[in-house]
């Protein structure tokens, strides 16, 4: 990145009322067949303006085109049964009716790459996408085909690999993995959460990032957040392995989270998504909060890695909201960069 300090958002951004039900997860389309894709394709515009407008420098698609992060990128896959669903428990904390992986999963076809393209004609700027981690993917159905966590993982990875390297040649410059899932399970990433993750980077040559957050702004996630204690040193856990690993930048839940930041020396060298917005609240922060948060990581970052960002998505959110907390997160990166000289 040749700015110095590029905002960005983590991923999802609301979408208009006309596309899906705003505010809601799992949100069902409101437009079928042609209209859709079209509607689509009208929201990615709408989401880019309105991150240009907000000064944000690497554009996401906000994944207007999505239902939800991790199951619409399943559906495109073979060997998943979506039909017969069952209830599991996603990160040990709330139950959600899955897709059940019945047989060997494959990608038949692409599944973000032509949105992805659609994006790429739109803008010179840098644009990042977003893909669930394996890990993740594992944890959000039941499987009742390989009975092994770490063997579906590893299937996962290749075909998400054979995904990124479309997106990377459709000109996307960031491809990032969510892996919320790297926050429960430490001994699972240790062993072969890592390892899946690197197998779906293999062979890229663009920037690729890891998001790993306390999860949306939902009640499940704020209760489970009150009881992680005065500390969260979660992340603790993983950095050692993360700092081994191939990928480029990570992106963190910084603002508002109990988050020791002295923890993110562990990773110095990488490049660093601080997330200094909080997705929990509806309330804006002020660009002296944005600068403050940046200004403590800058302790534990080298300033030419540090990517100003969101704690994670704000798919939950208003769109008014999420437009002020994106207009407060370029005002708060400015005053830094001017303090900094820069
Ligand atoms: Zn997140």
């Amino acid at each position: 990145m040749k700015k110095i300090l590029p905002t960005s958002t983590v991923g999802s951004l609301p979408k208009p009322a006309w596309l899906a039900t705003p505010e809601k997860l799992w949100s069902p389309w409101q437009l079928k067949g042609d209209k859709l894709i079209e509607g689509k394709q009208d929201a990615l515009r709408v989401s880019l303006q309105e991150q240009q407008l907000a000064g944000i420098d690497i554009i996401s698609d906000g994944e207007q085109t999505r239902q939800h992060f991790v199951t619409t990128f399943i559906e495109h896959l073979s060997g998943v049964d979506f039909e017969n669903r069952k209830t599991v428990k996603i990160r040990n904390r709330y139950d959600a009716s899955v897709p059940v992986v019945v047989n060997a999963v494959a990608r038949k076809k692409a599944v973000f790459v032509n949105d992805a393209k659609f994006l790429r004609k739109q803008t010179d700027k840098p644009i990042k996408w977003a893909l669930p981690g394996p890990m993740t993917m594992v944890d959000t159905l039941y499987d009742n085909h390989y009975k092994s966590r770490e063997k579906l993982a590893w299937e996962f990875a290749k075909v998400l690999n054979e995904e990124a390297r479309e997106l990377q040649d459709a000109g996307v410059d960031i491809i990032q993995f969510d892996e919320p899932a790297f926050n429960v399970f430490f001994d699972d990433v240790n062993d072969w959460g890592m390892a899946a993750l690197e197998r779906a980077i293999e062979g890229l040559n663009c920037e690729t990032a890891l998001h790993i957050c306390y999860g949306y702004g939902i009640k499940a996630n704020n209760d489970w957040k009150k009881t992680l204690g005065a500390e969260w040193r979660q992340y603790e856990a993983i950095f050692p392995k993360i700092q081994k690993s191939n990928i480029d930048v990570v992106s963190l839940e910084c603002h508002n989270s109990c988050v020791p930041l002295d923890l993110i020396e562990l990773i110095r060298g990488k490049k660093i998504m601080v997330g200094a917005i909080d997705v929990a609240t509806s309330r804006i922060e002020t660009p002296e909060e944005v600068a403050n948060t940046l200004r403590k990581v800058l302790k534990f970052v080298d300033v030419e890695n540090l990517y100003p960002s969101t704690n994670c998505g704000m798919a939950p959110l208003s769109r008014n909201i999420a437009n002020s907390k994106l207009s407060a997160l370029s005002a708060g990166t400015e005053i830094l960069r001017k303090e900094l000289g820069l």
